[in-house]
């Protein structure tokens, strides 16, 4: 992590900075997309490795059999379940994923349970689920509890370090940690940002980027060194 290019320059935080350019550009996103927790916290697991569009499909299909419930998952034979959720892809290791987590949902009694616990317990346990990582588990922490963590994915990485505020490899929870020491403990701002993040990955600063198109441009270390290439 480039902590002296990352931490505050003229009283503003680039942290802060960059929020307000993907704001200005893509303008709200209120995420996550979804009726209430239970589904983000499937969304959440269903989204490893594929598409939202997909993860759509599959959550309308759990919704279609009266199965987005988790009650409902752990009842459902093997099959079944994993026919459901096939758009998602990779289904019979989600299938495994998803019901191992309703397993560890239920047996907490849920929300109404683990609302109390603090954010590092609950995360120490939500890594310890079977097929639950850093990302997913933050995602979760994030948008189904309102915990102030900060989500790291691919996007983030990519960004920033075309931005050149981090070098890209870092371990995810070095870069976790200097998000949400410059956000502070405010999840409604982060899961913003997560969101604009992946707005601007998918619309934008893609694999191929488009430059031309992007507001961050006046602060991107990747675009000048193209720019002064030429
Ligand atoms: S200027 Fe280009 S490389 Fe830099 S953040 Fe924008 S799209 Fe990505």
């Amino acid at each position: 992590m480039n902590k002296d290019t990352y931490r505050s320059r003229n009283g503003g935080s680039w942290v802060n900075r960059v929020y307000g350019a993907l704001r200005a550009q893509h303008g709200p996103q209120a995420w996550w997309p979804a009726e209430g927790r239970f589904e983000i916290m499937v969304g959440a697991i269903l989204t490893q490795n594929t598409a939202w569009s997909n993860v759509e499909k599959a959550i309308a299909n759990l919704k279609a059999a009266g199965m987005l419930d988790a009650g409902a998952i752990l009842q459902a034979p093997d099959d079944e379940l994993a026919q459901l959720i096939r758009p998602s892809g990779y289904f019979r290791i989600k299938a495994r994923r998803l019901r191992k987590f309703c397993e560890w949902y239920t047996g907490l009694r849920e929300y109404r349970n683990l609302r109390y616990w603090s954010t590092a317990k609950l995360r120490h346990a939500l890594l310890g689920v079977y097929g639950v990582g850093p990302e997913t588990a933050d995602d979760i922490l994030l948008y189904a509890f309102n915990r102030p963590v900060f989500v790291i994915d691919a996007y983030t990485r990519r960004i920033f370090a075309r931005l050149g505020l981090i070098g890209g490899a870092e371990p995810y929870d070095e870069i976790r940690a200097e998000f949400e020491r410059e956000l502070g403990r405010q999840p409604g701002r982060m899961g913003e940002y997560h969101a604009l993040i992946v707005q601007h990955g998918k619309l934008v600063c893609r694999p191929e980027p488009r430059c031309g198109a992007c507001d961050l441009r006046a602060m991107c270390r990747f675009y000048k060194a193209r720019r002064h290439s030429r």
